[in-house]
């Protein structure tokens, strides 16, 4: 089987039919260098220690595994385990890649990390792991956006990033891409552009992956060493998809184990507002990349929605279209509902308020749990935690 996945993705940085570099020639040769440098000192000892010190010292890495008893018992079929994402310095995955790409840009001698945010978790990590880097950081948001996410912003401000208000268009997460990439062209040679998830062309992707496969390769063995055994189940929500990325990875070659990536189906997938790409894209390119994409007739990305604005993404990473076209892993999708559900049970049953992407993936465990024999086991990536979304929770519930 091992064949089958790795090396991935070959050297034009395709996953099958998806990926590669759907860039202009100037910048192919800017993101070939950026793939050069980082396979020249992925593997030295130099930058190896220095990340994994900053995960064990900094993030709090490894983060443990909690057996969510009451919760399955609760349900009375599989049990639920929880890879604690959540417990990391600034509270999500995200941290993981974002300290591997500020690392990865201070290595390449660049002066300058950008990129943009929507709702303004990647620019935290990044704004984040720039200060201890030592990088300058530049991070552009909508004006909607800055509007909309307060304690984010403030956060960025107090981080020392250079926050970069986007007026044009719709003032939301499109404008900021597009009004960030502009910045970077100006000088791709002195700044690096941080991309924040499996997305974007390569070598990104495969970048992006191998930094937040730290969270599978723990997972496995702190499963093993918990009961014996691998999970029957492992699961994670799916955004652009790097914490399921980080997950699957080291699962992919267990054949026994069942990989589930889950998608936010928004307010149904019978209406316009999900943002289930694999479930109901088709193929196409967005942002430098091939993918299954939410696209009109002309190919422009559709517009997207979902209660966790961290999982409202038109695209996803090249693997998970791979993945799912071999079949190694199966998409399934959750609405708001089911996922403001979840939130819910969870923090009442465990006394963990979730992130609502990571209560995607809880809501669809829930689902299959109870019909799952007691000594089934379900691993569960929970992304984040959910103080960002707990004063939006209580107004939508009336708490
Ligand atoms: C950003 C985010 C996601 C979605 O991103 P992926 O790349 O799909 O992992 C999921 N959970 C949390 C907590 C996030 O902040």
């Amino acid at each position: 089987m091992s064949t089958e996945f790795l090396p991935m993705p070959d050297d034009n940085g395709y996953f099958g039919e998806y990926g590669g570099q759907i860039i202009p020639p100037d910048l192919k040769t800017i993101m070939d260098q950026i793939n050069d440098a980082y396979e020249e000192i992925r593997n030295t000892d130099e930058f190896k220690n220095e990340l994994n010190d900053l995960f064990i010292h900094y993030v709090g890495r490894p983060s443990p595994i909690f057996h969510a008893k009451r919760l399955s018992d609760k349900l009375g079929g599989a049990q639920i385990y929880l890879k604690r994402e959540d417990l990391n310095h600034t509270g999500a995955h995200k941290i993981n890649h974002c300290l591997g790409e500020a690392l990865l840009a201070k290595f390449m001698g660049k002066t300058k990390v950008l990129a943009e945010t929507g709702a303004g978790q990647h620019g935290v990590a990044l704004a984040t792991a720039c200060a201890l880097v030592g990088i300058d950081c530049e991070i552009h948001m909508g004006e909607i956006d800055i509007e909309k996410e307060h304690p984010n912003v403030t956060k960025m401000k107090i981080l020392g990033c250079k926050l970069v208000p986007v007026s044009r268009g719709t003032r939301t997460l499109k404008d900021a891409v597009d009004s960030a990439f502009e910045e970077y062209l100006k000088d791709p040679v002195n700044s690096f552009y941080a991309i924040g998830s499996v997305v974007g062309p390569h070598p990104f992707p495969k970048m992006v992956r191998d930094f937040q496969s730290v969270v599978g390769n723990e997972a496995r063995k702190q499963f093993m060493e918990m009961s014996g055994k691998l999970p029957d189940i492992a699961m994670a929500c799916v955004g652009g998809g790097s914490n399921a990325m980080g997950l699957f990875t080291a699962f992919i070659e267990d054949e026994t184990v069942e990989l589930v990536g889950v998608e936010p189906a928004g307010k149904g997938l019978d209406t316009a507002d999900h943002a289930a790409t694999l479930t109901l894209g088709t193929k196409g390119a967005i942002h430098g990349f091939e993918c299954y994409t939410l696209q009109d007739d002309e190919g422009n990305p559709l517009p997207v929605y979902s209660i966790a604005s961290g999982l409202d993404y038109p695209g996803v990473g090249p693997q998970h279209c791979y993945l799912k076209d071999i079949k190694r892993v199966r998409y399934e999708s959750i609405d708001d509902k089911e996922c403001l559900d979840a939130f819910m049970e969870l923090s009442r049953t465990e006394g963990i308020i979730p992130a609502l992407e990571s209560a995607h993936a809880v809501a669809y465990a829930m689902k299959i749990a109870k019909d799952m024999p007691k000594d089934k086991t379900i691993l569960i990536n929970l992304s984040g935690r959910g103080d960002k979304d707990a004063d939006f929770v209580a107004d939508k519930l009336s708490l």
